[in-house]
């Protein structure tokens, strides 16, 4: 078995735990210094006197809420998220704002060498070596997530082919063309290839991907054992977000995923309380600390990601602990298509600009390999014909703008739809069943 860092990935477990608690005063430590977030948040707290995972716990978590807060202060845009000097910042990104406004995160080139280092670990985990030619099929825009895969390809060696300004048809004919054989998608859109493939009588299996590793949205094992099928290759999963970056990845046991220590403290904590570290086997919500990331420090960040707490061995021999599965996110939001979707954004567009509907029901569901999703609207009985189609329109435009997505719209006749009186359950995500 090799390793990216060996030293590091096989260091006996009471190492890691004090390496990460002092990298932990370290980094809360100037957090507390340079961040105006830290400067409020940890008033009255001493990090350099954190010595064991329970003196953790008096350190407040992190919400995104609060984040969009000091970032409208100055300077613009990062505000008080920000703790280098502005003019070390070299590369923007954000998150997709789908649930809100984004944020933005400044990197300096120190910070991003540190995230593309953590994708390394990641790609070389799931097997990626210089003798792989990897292709790349999506344009990154000011998205993180193919930004450190297609940096950190580049540092292990693998040969980068970025496949952004091409269709699907002629990303297809590009990986026959140059023999791709590594890849890297979200599940849907591997799936959608596949399919989109066999259409053209091409066998997935043939076009010769020996390992794909998938990004951007939960991805069942079924699923990963799908694409598997299909492509004849092996398929690995990670987990993390813009602002905390990937933290945890599979190996080629493929059994659940190894936290990338001691770049990360992570903790998974019961979800009532957020207090207590939970056993494993037991589902928590994911609290992240980025350990060696300076122009956007993160302390004890809520990724709201629940997660089953793994092993804290493997067949592979690393010594990291595991996450073993992620279930989903805390609150109601699911990813569609790769796009964060929260059934609030179309229940604001509704209410705000179509008066003349009177209920409505969304559904998502899997037809063939993709995600479809339905907007089923009932409208006022005196509409008229004409006036039904022009809302119909009016609803797939503003839907698409307010949510990313194009939406399948269907006219209902009035009185069609359920009624609610206590809790509504307009939301329906049949790809779960
Ligand atoms: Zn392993």
């Amino acid at each position: 078995m090799q390793y990216w860092n060996p030293y590091l990935e096989t260091l006996p477990r009471e190492s890691l735990n004090q390496i990460e608690l002092s990298y932990f005063r370290k980094i809360s430590s100037y957090a507390k210094e340079h961040s105006r977030l830290y400067q409020d948040k940890l008033k009255g707290i001493e990090p350099e006197r954190i010595r064991t995972f329970d003196d953790l716990k008096k350190i407040p978590l992190t919400e995104k809420e609060e984040m969009r807060k000091y970032q409208e202060m100055e300077p613009f845009p990062y505000g008080g998220l920000l703790a280098r000097n502005i003019e070390e910042v070299t590369t923007f990104r954000q998150t997709s704002g789908t649930t809100g406004k984004p944020i933005y995160v400044p990197e300096t080139y120190e910070s991003w060498q540190w995230r593309t280092e953590v994708w390394c670990h990641i790609l070389y985990m799931a097997g990626f070596r210089p003798r792989h030619r990897v292709f790349l099929p999506f344009g990154y825009n000011v998205y993180v997530a193919f930004w450190e895969a297609h940096f950190a390809s580049e540092k292990v060696g693998c040969e980068l082919v970025p496949g952004g300004a091409l269709d699907t048809k002629g990303r297809i004919h590009k990986i026959l063309e140059i023999r791709a054989n590594g890849m890297m998608n979200t599940p849907t859109y591997g799936l959608h290839i596949a399919e989109e493939a066999k259409s053209l009588g091409i066998d997935p299996a043939s076009l010769g991907i020996e390992r794909m590793l998938c990004a951007g949205e939960p991805m069942p094992s079924a699923t990963r054992k799908r694409l598997e099928e299909l492509y004849h290759c092996h398929v690995f999963d990670h987990i993390g977000g813009t602002e905390p970056c990937a933290w945890a990845g599979m190996c080629e046991a493929k059994d659940g995923m190894h936290i990338i220590e001691p770049f990360f403290l992570v903790e998974v904590l019961d979800r009532e309380t957020l207090q207590r570290e939970v056993e494993e086997g037991e589902i928590g919500v994911a609290v992240v600390t980025p350990l060696g990331r300076r122009s956007f420090p993160l302390i004890r960040f809520n990724t709201k990601d629940l997660v089953i707490k793994g092993k804290n061995s493997c067949s592979c021999g690393r010594t990291s602990k595991k996450i073993q599965e992620v279930v989903g996110r805390t609150d109601d939001l699911r990813k569609v298509r790769g796009v964060l979707f929260s059934p609030k954004t179309v229940e604001e567009v509704l209410r705000k600009d179509f008066k003349e509907i009177e209920e409505f029901e969304i559904v998502v569901e899997r037809r063939g390999l993709m995600d479809v999703i339905l907007l089923r609207a009932e409208v006022n009985p005196s509409l008229t014909v004409s006036a039904i189609d022009q809302t119909k329109a009016r609803l797939h435009e503003n839907l698409k703008i307010a949510t990313n997505l194009t939406f399948n719209v269907i006219m209902e006749p009035p009185g069609s739809l359920p009624r609610y009186t206590l809790k509504a359950k307009r939301f329906k995500d049949l790809r779960e069943a």
